[in-house]
């Protein structure tokens, strides 16, 4: 389920996330993770989300950092 809309989706359409040291990167395995789904990427309630699970106070760091990730997946 994605974090930001709670739209459910097939897996291969969520992008799978965690926060390391304060950023984003891509699920590695381990530890907490959560779901964001490609549609919300522009959404306005994405950076606060973001920002939430990651508890920092630099959301629109962690949506740009959201966005590179999207572009490195494809
Ligand atoms: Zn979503």
């Amino acid at each position: 389920m994605c974090v930001v809309c709670r739209e459910r989706f097939e897996q291969s359409t969520l992008i799978r996330l965690q926060c390391r040291e304060g950023t984003l990167e891509l699920f590695g395995g381990s530890g907490r993770s959560f779901y964001v789904c490609r549609d919300c990427t522009e959404h306005k309630k994405t950076s606060g989300q973001l920002a939430r699970h990651c508890k920092s106070n630099a959301p629109m760091e962690l949506l740009k950092r959201l966005k590179e990730i999207i572009v490195d997946v494809g």
